[in-house]
């Protein structure tokens, strides 16, 4: 006789077109951020599926986040089903951004075709597919009519690709992913059907100018250029801070292993006056308005720094202050600014952690092999239920290749949505406190 797991298990093999075609439908609604196009209707699309299943649906504007307007307006869906019995509450977040198509597609990018048993399309695997196999897993578990205690939750959320404050961000801070509502948070980002991703490393973005002297640009001598300051501060990032960041490692298991230790990366640097594009006609005049000769006075570089672990932020800030300081003692002229725009710690949530446990014998039995641990390169919405919701026992867990995420002819394996479905909806089984019911 089979198990009740067992048949939990059938019901969702039986789902494999179900789960294919909800991948497909998610896929074909052009949720591109920016600027945050048809939110609004793939929140729908989400809440009235799952009212027809019995969960209670919310609709959640970020009202006067940032780019929340009437035309681009952050609409997130949070939909709760409630058990029969007190227990804990899993809950599913996705975000339903997705990146723009660009270029060198051979699948249409918003067309969810199928071939090769994998489903096609821009957030395919980044991560609607990791959504439509976490519906898919709470949809069987409420078919099954197992006396679930506790409750499920599914969210779609908007704007992870820009930084999640419109979504994760505004809905954590509004106790959505805070005890006693939520106990337990599993993000279907797409990791790998065998890998659970415990955390990521930090970020520190900010801001440098330095300011110079306006002139003649005829006589630069009569000035100083701020350009040249910049110049300066970036030989020494490249021939000093880069090189010892290099050497610094993380005993964290980041993937890839490239990103196991501290970086640097100069975003952008905007010196003199403003861009044009110059072209001469055919008498060799420009065509656009030439620039006023002048020397630079100000020029800004946007630095993003990812620590790891073993860092902390301050002395992250600190080593790029103190090199600047050092060029203010040593270079004539040399005067700078420096302004935060974003910093999130690292987490790590513990591998002995509820949500990783249960997730890591759900894994075993699904795919009969054990899982690998992994921590992420870059922040997630981990971020913010770590440190406005409060909540440790986060993971993210879901199908699909992260190489592919943001690439053309992006993919998710139909398989690989099925088995995460399952590997899903057993550790719900676990963390809602249905399998305890039943052992005991
Ligand atoms: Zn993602």
């Amino acid at each position: 006789m089979k198990s009740a797991v067992e048949h939990l298990l059938a019901r969702i093999d039986a789902k494999r077109d179900e789960v294919t075609a909800l991948t497909q439908d998610l896929v074909r609604i052009p949720t591109v951020n920016p600027p945050g196009d048809a939110y609004e209707a793939c929140a729908h699309f989400i809440g009235e599926r799952l009212a027809k299943k019995g969960f209670a649906v919310e609709y959640v504007r970020a009202l006067g986040a940032p780019g929340d307007s009437d035309s681009h307006p952050r609409t997130n869906v949070v939909a709760r089903w409630q058990g029969g019995a007190p227990g804990e509450c899993v809950h599913f977040n996705s975000h339903i951004d997705v990146v723009e198509a660009g270029s060198g597609w051979t699948y249409e990018p918003f067309g969810g075709q199928v071939a090769n048993g994998r489903v096609y399309g821009r957030g395919t695997c980044d991560m609607k597919g990791g959504l439509a196999s976490s519906i898919i897993a709470c949809e069987a578990l409420i078919e099954s009519g197992l006396p679930i205690p506790g409750a499920l939750e599914i969210s779609g959320t908007v704007d992870e690709e820009s930084g999640g404050f419109a979504g994760v961000g505004y809905l954590a801070e509004r106790g959505y992913f805070s005890k006693p509502r939520v106990h337990h948070v599993i993000i279907p980002e797409p990791l790998g059907v065998d890998r659970i991703c415990l955390g990521h490393r930090g970020v520190w973005w900010g801001e440098v100018e330095t300011w110079g002297r306006i002139a003649h640009g005829s006589m630069p001598f009569l000035g100083d250029s701020a350009i040249n300051h910049m110049s300066a501060f970036i030989h020494l990032l490249e021939t000093q801070l880069q090189p010892r960041l290099q050497g610094r490692s993380t005993a964290e298991p980041v993937e890839p292993p490239g990103a196991r230790v501290s970086t640097l990366n100069i975003n952008s640097i905007h010196g003199g006056q403003v861009e044009q594009h110059y072209a001469n006609d055919e008498r060799g005049w420009p065509t656009a308005q030439t620039p006023a000769p002048v020397v630079a006075h100000s020029c800004r570089t946007v630095l993003d720094r990812r620590f790891i672990a073993e860092e902390n932020l301050e002395a992250v800030k600190k080593e790029i202050i103190d090199m600047l300081d050092e060029l203010k003692r040593t270079r004539p002229g040399f005067d700078y600014g420096i302004r935060d725009i974003m910093s999130f710690v690292p987490t790590a949530t513990p591998k002995d952690a509820p949500v990783v446990d249960a997730t890591a014998r759900a894994i075993a039995r699904v795919l009969g092999r054990e899982p690998s641990y992994i921590a992420s390169p870059g922040t997630y919405d981990q971020k913010h239920i770590v440190r406005s919701g409060q909540l440790k026992d986060c993971i993210a867990y879901g199908p699909g290749i992260l190489d592919l995420a943001h690439q053309p002819d992006e993919y998710v394996g139909i398989q690989e949505l099925v088995d995460s479905a399952k590997i899903m909806a057993l550790a719900s089984l676990d963390l809602t406190g249905w399998s305890r019911s039943v052992a005991a």
